[in-house]
């Protein structure tokens, strides 16, 4: 498998207007920007089109506007950073709409070396419908298409599947570029032993990705508040824990698929338990299975020990969500383990999700992990094995 998309380098962007579409979307806090990550993410691909004489519109969606204008969400912040980011050379222009005249116009006159950036695309509902209108307008600003918004590209929207459908040549950028080949890296011809650890809250969320992940991996480690329906489904007691009783059956076949496929399968062995869904709750670690009125938060010490040894002799891992609920202390540890195991390990790794990359974050272990995904959704239907509709609109590449 390779990325069978055309890239920057089969695209001369020199003295056109390149439609990139950026993911954006950083957290904001009193009006500043705060992980910028996603946007110095962006930089390199923006830097190659400037420099190359490109005049770039970018574009992003910010937070959740629901199709209407929400002062709070609009994208000064980002031009604020993204300039300081760029440097004084770069200017970076802004409007305060997506669509009509002033966009146009502002379109219209940038010059090769500057970069304007477009007005929360979620502020008109048309995005998120992947409004045929809205697609054509925003397709008319420019000669071509960059996708380099990797954590959208599971969204059918008018910026990420209307306008490469009609701005061509549509290309990945290089983040885009970089995403996809750190995921096929891992995904095709593995080295062994390849581990996947999948935790968070449920096994609905998670189990295609299971099920695909299970026809490559050599172990199956699983986390989280999802193991719980796992451990019920084995006979286990598990207290109050998280369990999804409708989702027991399905725990059954993934264990019964991994007996099939000879793929060793760990679940957790002991438990962090607490008597409320609690940071100050009164806690204790439990092996085997679990009191009544108790619920497991996190991976005890035994398990930890167990996950970390595994994946001190893995040569490919892929990692999908917390082993427990990592926002609280006292049940932060496992998952503090498992990224510290991770770091340490000389696997090719690729960790995506949001809340595990945050949780590779908090340890400050990002240098130490091979890829670190900006995608949670997108990185998570890439593991179901998706098709992405924003990678999808891009050329063809040439076969060779
Ligand atoms: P990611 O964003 O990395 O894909 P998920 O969103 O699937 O991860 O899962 C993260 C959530 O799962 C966190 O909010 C975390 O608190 C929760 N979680 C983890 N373990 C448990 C548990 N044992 N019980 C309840 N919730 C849990
Ligand atoms: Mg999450």
């Amino acid at each position: 498998m390779s990325l069978a998309k055309k890239t920057l380098r089969e695209l001369d962007p020199s003295g056109k207007k390149v439609f990139v579409r950026v993911d954006f979307n950083v957290p904001l806090k009193d009006g500043v920007v705060g992980d910028d990550t996603r946007i110095r993410a962006a930089l390199t691909t923006l830097k190659h089109l400037l420099a190359s004489g490109a005049a770039v519109i970018a574009a992003s969606h910010l937070g959740r506007p629901k199709g209407q204008m929400v002062e709070e969400l609009r994208m000064a912040p980002v031009a604020v950073r993204l300039q300081e980011l760029l440097g004084a050379d770069v200017p970076v222009k802004t409007v305060n709409c997506v669509r009509g005249n002033q966009v146009q116009k502002a379109a219209a006159a940038l010059q090769s070396g500057e970069l304007l950036l477009l007005e929360n695309l979620r502020f008109d509902a048309g995005e998120t419908e992947n409004d045929d209108a809205l697609a054509e307008e925003l397709a008319g600003l420019a000669d071509c298409f960059v996708q380099d918004a990797f954590g959208t590209c599971h969204r059918s929207h008018a910026s990420t599947a209307g306008v490469p459908a009609r701005c061509k040549p549509a290309v990945a950028g290089n983040l885009l570029e970089k995403e996809i080949r750190a995921f096929e890296q891992v995904m095709s011809q593995p080295e062994q032993p390849f581990v996947a650890v999948i935790g968070g809250a449920k096994v609905s969320d998670k189990i295609l990705a299971l099920k695909t992940l299970l026809e490559k991996v050599d172990c199956l480690m699983i986390g989280g508040g999802m193991a719980y329906t796992f451990l019920k489904a084995q006979g286990h007691a598990i207290g109050s824990s998280l369990c999804e009783e409708d989702r027991l059956d399905t725990a059954r076949e993934v264990l019964a698929e991994a007996a099939a496929r000879s793929v060793e399968m760990l679940l957790p062995t002991d438990h962090v338990v607490a008597d409320a869904f609690f940071e100050n709750a009164n806690t204790q670690v439990v092996a085997g299975d679990l009191p009544s009125g108790w619920m497991g938060l996190d991976i005890g010490p035994e398990t930890k020990a167990a996950y970390a040894a595994k994946l001190a002799e893995a040569r490919t891992v892929v990692w999908n969500g917390p082993m427990g609920v990592f926002e609280m202390e006292p049940f932060s540890h496992g998952t503090s383990a498992v990224a510290k195991a991770l770091a340490e390990s000389h696997a090719v790794s690729v960790v995506g999700g949001g809340d595990s990359v945050a949780a590779v974050k908090k340890n400050g272990l990002q240098a130490h992990i091979g890829h670190i995904s900006t995608g949670g959704g997108a990185f998570l239907e890439l593991l179901e094995g998706k098709v992405l509709p924003g990678i999808a609109e891009l050329d063809d590449a040439l076969s060779d």
